[in-house]
């Protein structure tokens, strides 16, 4: 009979995650225990041949990079930035079509990351132009012209709206109060939120877009965190990282990052369990990538350079120390996630720049120049370079902005 541990492998892998291939069991008794490690160093699977590709593939750059001291090269990948706000983008970009909000944050925000000034007037009016043209009545937002509000696309609307300096004074423009009751009608039974008003699902990735909106808008009422917390605790896996949804499911570095994001937001930090949340952020970032990976036995990804390095971020700045090796994720950002050859920045060697990446890979970036605290509120932390020239500008890693844009939007809204 399978024992408990491979039921629980079996149900995550076939039932949760869908996939075809089964988990392979070794057993040994136990005279052999002390074989246990040889025979796993000695178990190849598909996961971990493609895993010693990608060592070898950064093993090879730290080598050839080894006496080079590498900086993030600022102006190559502005030109990227750049270029998708002067010309089409390309076709296979159809598929964000229901994410254009989501473009406009991450472009906006490299921009702004590296120099406050590259985002220009220019730019910021394009910005707030798009977003309130396409949504009615300045909110709640969709993701393109003619689509329904969802809680996925406000988020990154007023995200990007916080960019724009409050350009033509488009940050009256918001209709807060229709957000918030927006916000109230889809609030489900159990504490989450979900997407839509029609059909949508429910996890934390929503409940972070729901309360992160409402802490900059300035509606984080008790009604609307009435069982927040309740269902976050429950959404805390085994494995010390966070799930999507209460039910059993796999720890995983965005969900993670939305549920600690949240109870920062919720100032409750203290009710989960913070020793194994950590320990599960440590053993994501491996010493020979010496970047993150999303989840056990997933490959290293440029973008859990935010979503586990934030996580990391918000609970050092919370006093609880910290539980990643940020020269160690400086090295993998710098070396592996761009190239002289073209600009932006990627997943891993090997893969194409895109904007999300670039986004989060900056963002990741911040996270190894400074060392945070918080100062009072959630929406003031304060960032003190390690070194003496940062790269990438004081970030708040509860909201993924520049502190100076956040704290400016969040005043705004704050009388
Ligand atoms: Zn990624």
């Amino acid at each position: 009979m399978p024992n408990k541990n491979i039921s629980r492998a079996r149900f995550i892998n076939n039932k949760l995650l869908g996939r075809k291939r089964d988990v392979e069991e070794k057993t040994c008794i136990e005279e052999d225990i002390r074989e246990i490690r040889p025979l796993t160093m000695q178990l190849s699977t598909e996961t971990t041949q493609d895993r010693q590709e990608v060592v070898e593939v950064c093993e090879d750059l730290y080598h050839l990079l080894k006496h080079e001291d590498i900086h993030l090269l600022k102006e190559f990948h502005r030109m990227y930035l750049d270029y998708s706000f002067t010309n089409n983008l390309p076709p296979q970009l159809k598929a964000l079509d229901a994410s254009q909000p989501w473009l406009l944050y991450w472009i906006g925000n490299s921009l702004r990351l590296m120099n406050p000034k590259w985002l220009s007037k220019n730019y910021q009016q394009g910005i707030s132009e798009k977003l309130l043209n396409a949504s009615v009545n300045g909110g709640p937002f969709c993701g393109g012209l003619g689509q329904l509000p969802h809680l996925i696309c406000n988020y990154a609307a007023v995200t990007a709206l916080a960019l724009c300096d409050n350009y033509d004074d488009c940050w009256s423009k918001i209709n807060v109060h229709g957000i918030y009751q927006w916000l109230l009608a889809l609030k489900m039974p159990n504490g989450g939120f979900k997407t839509c008003l029609e059909v949508g699902e429910c996890d934390t990735r929503g409940t972070y877009c729901a309360l992160s909106v409402a802490a900059m808008l300035n509606i984080l009422t008790p009604e609307l965190c009435t069982g927040v917390e309740e269902f976050l605790i429950k959404c805390q896996t085994y494995e010390g990282g966070f799930g999507g949804c209460p039910q059993e499911d796999e720890a995983h570095g965005g969900y993670t990052y939305c549920a600690v994001a949240s109870l920062a937001i919720l100032g409750r930090l203290e009710v989960i369990n913070v020793g194994s949340l950590m320990e599960w952020c440590s053993a994501r970032q491996f010493n020979e990538e010496r970047g993150f990976s999303g989840r056990s036995n997933k490959l290293v990804d440029g973008c859990y350079s935010y979503w586990v390095g934030g996580t990391a971020a918000i609970l050092e700045a919370y006093g609880y120390g910290e539980c990643i090796d940020k020269p160690m994720l400086r090295d993998y950002i710098l070396k592996c996630c761009q190239t002289k050859e073209r600009p932006g920045l990627r997943d891993k060697p090997g893969k194409s720049p895109d904007f999300y990446h670039t986004n989060y890979v900056m963002l990741g970036l911040s996270i190894t120049e400074h060392n945070f605290k918080v100062q009072g509120s959630v929406n003031s932390i304060k960032c003190a370079p390690i070194k003496e020239s940062a790269e990438i500008v004081p970030i708040n890693p509860v909201f993924g902005l520049p502190s100076e844009d956040l704290e400016k939007f969040v005043r705004f809204y704050s009388h």
